[in-house]
């Protein structure tokens, strides 16, 4: 298996659990691209926690983890992370979003690791921290031959849109959190998503939700579908699930989608697919 895609959240706005979620899971956003021996994190949701507990098993000493953005459904595992508590980890952190606003090391020290918050401050995390701060329209390479594409997406305070191209390998395209326009194509998201082996894409909604929450930065399953078959997407995982939808909604909307397009499925909490 040449690349893995594991879901550990896939939940939107908080963490739920009840017997309600057993089949798709209550955990907030994380989800890990594994390529050879890199690992690739993107978002920091409660779901974080699982990853941390496997990659200590594992004895995986590196991680580049990227953050869409810092509403608190994608960044509250982070403090539970276990290899940030390990001196000899390496943790690449990277987010678009606080490019103009003071850098993410700064936004982490004063909103995140600090009391009253948290007990521990920032300075004392034993492991190894690189910050990047990237403009939110970029590509970037890592590791000489990873290349990473950043895109900025429609949301309250703004987020980042992400594609992750393995080298010789598949791309992953990771676009939570985002509201459509309706009737109009996101040039952003049509890019990122255009020939991507698998997008993952925030389907928080159904239209009918959806007309009720103008302005609150989703989107819906049914946009998702449209815009993965335009851009000649090879299958797409919807993701970030509404906390009200149980796994008998969720599953109704699944039968539904794959009726109109055998490619795509809904993200799961503990799904791992291989790619190539
Ligand atoms: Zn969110
Ligand atoms: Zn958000």
């Amino acid at each position: 298996m040449n690349t893995s895609v594991e879901f550990w959240g896939v939940r939107g706005s908080i963490p739920v659990s009840s017997s309600l979620y057993n089949d798709f899971g209550g955990h907030t956003s994380c989800v890990s691209v594994t390529h050879k021996k890199n690992i690739f994190i993107f978002d920091a949701g409660s779901g974080l926690r699982d990853l941390g507990e496997k990659m200590k098993e594992t004895g995986i000493n590196q991680a580049t983890l990227i953050l869409s953005h810092m509403h608190f459904d994608h960044i509250i595992g982070l403090p539970f992370f276990a290899p940030i508590w390990n001196p000899n980890f390496q943790l690449t952190l990277l987010s678009a979003h606080c490019y103009e606003k003071g850098g993410l090391k700064k936004f982490l020290e004063n909103y995140v690791f600090k009391d009253p918050l948290f007990p521990v401050n920032l300075s004392q995390i034993p492991a190894h921290i690189k910050y990047i701060d990237c403009p939110p329209r970029e590509s970037l390479t890592f590791f000489q031959d990873y290349r990473l594409d950043i895109a900025p997406l429609n949301h309250p305070g703004g987020g980042s849109g992400y594609r992750l191209h393995c080298p010789e390998g598949p791309s992953v395209a990771y676009i939570s959190d985002t509201e459509h326009v309706p009737g109009h194509d996101d040039p952003n998201v049509l890019k990122l998503m255009h020939d991507t082996d698998l997008v993952i894409y925030d389907a928080m909604y159904t239209e009918e939700e959806f007309s009720k929450k103008y302005g609150w930065g989703h989107s819906t399953w049914t946009e998702g579908l449209r815009l993965a078959q335009k851009a000649g997407t090879k299958r797409l995982a919807l993701y970030h699930h509404d906390p009200s939808h149980t796994d008998d909604i969720l599953l109704k909307i699944e039968e539904e989608a794959q009726k109109l397009w055998a490619q795509c499925f809904m993200a799961r909490q503990g799904m791992k697919i291989s790619l190539l």
